[in-house]
C-alpha cells in the first residue's frame, strides 16, 4: 500500500490522557497523525486503526500527517499542561506515542520528535515514556542522553514475539535482532529499558526469548490482545488477519491462558522485572 505524507500544523500537542493510559500518564504526545508502519507487522492488529478521529475513513498505514511544529506548541502549551497534572497531585508525565511511532522511517527527514525532544530539554517534564517498534531511536541518543540527567525517561521497545514473520503477515518494522540489539546500547548508556511484549504473540522458545530479554533490558511488560486492545474479549483483534495468523502458529496464543502461561515463565528468568497490562506500562512490576 502506498503512503501519502502530508505536512500539517496543530493547535494542541499533549492531548491529557484517558481510557488505558490514565494510569500510566497524565499527557500523550502524537509528533504524526497515522503510522507508516500501519502497513508492517505491528500493523496488522494496530488498535490505533479502530480509532475513526485518527484515521477519518482512510486505512491504517496509509497516510502519514507530520506535525511540522510540535516543538512550537509544546513550548506554548507544556507550563499550562504541567499545572493542570500537578494540581491533580501528579506527575507531569508523557507518553509519546500511543497512536503513532515517534521514530517512523520518515522522522530523519522531518526531525518532529527530535525537535520535541529538545523543547522538553528547555521545559522538562517530570517523566517521559518513549515507546517504539523502531531503531530509528538511535539518531537521537544525544536528546535522549541530555534528557535523562533532568527528568523520569524510560524507553519502551516493542517485541512481541521471538517470530520475525507469522505466515501471510507482512515483516516487522525492525528485526527482533535489531529491536533487542536497540535496547542493549540504550541500557549500555544508563539508559532505562524495558521490552513491551503487547500485544503478546505466538512465542517460539519463550525461555530463550526471556533470556534474551534479560540481557538486553531492565524490565519487560506483558499484555494480551484480549484485555489490551480496547474491546470486549479482544473482539476488535478478532476481527483483524492477526488472529488467525496466531491461531494457525499457537491455537492456545489467542486464549487469555496463554498470557498467565507467559508471564509465569518471564517471571522465573526476570523475578521482581515483570510487569502486566496497564498496571505494567505504569512502571510496576512483579
Ligand atoms: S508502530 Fe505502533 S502505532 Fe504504528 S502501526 Fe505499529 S503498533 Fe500501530
Amino acid at each position: 500500500m502506498s503512503i501519502t505524507i502530508s505536512q500539517t500544523t496543530v493547535k494542541q500537542i499533549l492531548t491529557r490522557c484517558s481510557g488505558y493510559l490514565t494510569e500510566i500518564s497524565t499527557h500523550s504526545l502524537q509528533p504524526y497523525r497515522g503510522c507508516s508502519f500501519g502497513n508492517s507487522l505491528c500493523g496488522v492488529g494496530c488498535y490505533v486503526q479502530h480509532n475513526p478521529f485518527v484515521t477519518r475513513g482512510r486505512d491504517w498505514g496509509s497516510f502519514l500527517e507530520v506535525r511540522t511544529n510540535a516543538a512550537e506548541i509544546y513550548l506554548k502549551t507544556a507550563q499550562r499542561e504541567q499545572s493542570w497534572a500537578h494540581r491533580s497531585q501528579r506527575a507531569f508525565s508523557i507518553f509519546c506515542s500511543s497512536s503513532t511511532d515517534p521514530f517512523v522511517p520518515q522522522e530523519k527527514r522531518f526531525g518532529i520528535t527530535k525537535s520535541l525532544l529538545e523543547a522538553m530539554l528547555v521545559f522538562p517534564p517530570d517523566q517521559l515514556i518513549l515507546q517504539t517498534h523502531s531503531t530509528g531511536i538511535l539518531n537521537v541518543l544525544e536528546q535522549i542522553k541530555r534528557l535523562k540527567q533532568v527528568i523520569d525517561l524510560r524507553v519502551h521497545v516493542s517485541i512481541e514475539s521471538d517470530y520475525d514473520r507469522l505466515q501471510g503477515l507482512p515483516p516487522p518494522a525492525a528485526s527482533v535482532f535489531n529491536r533487542l540489539e536497540t535496547c542493549k546500547i540504550l541500557k549500555h548508556m544508563g539508559i532505562p529499558v524495558t521490552v513491551t511484549v503487547a500485544p503478546l504473540l505466538p512465542i517460539e522458545h519463550p525461555q530463550q526469548f526471556f533470556m534474551a530479554i534479560e540481557t538486553a533490558a531492565d524490565g519487560v511488560i506483558i499484555d494480551h490482545f484480549i484485555g489490551g486492545d480496547g474491546s470486549r474479549n479482544g473482539n476488535r483483534t478478532r476481527k483483524t488477519a492477526l488472529y488467525k495468523a496466531m491461531w494457525e502458529v499457537n491455537p492456545n496464543s489467542v486464549t487469555i491462558e496463554y498470557r498467565k502461561q507467559i508471564i509465569e515463565i518471564a517471571r522465573q528468568i526476570m523475578p521482581g522485572r515483570v510487569g502486566v497490562g496497564s498496571s505494567g506500562f505504569a512502571g510496576h512490576r512483579q
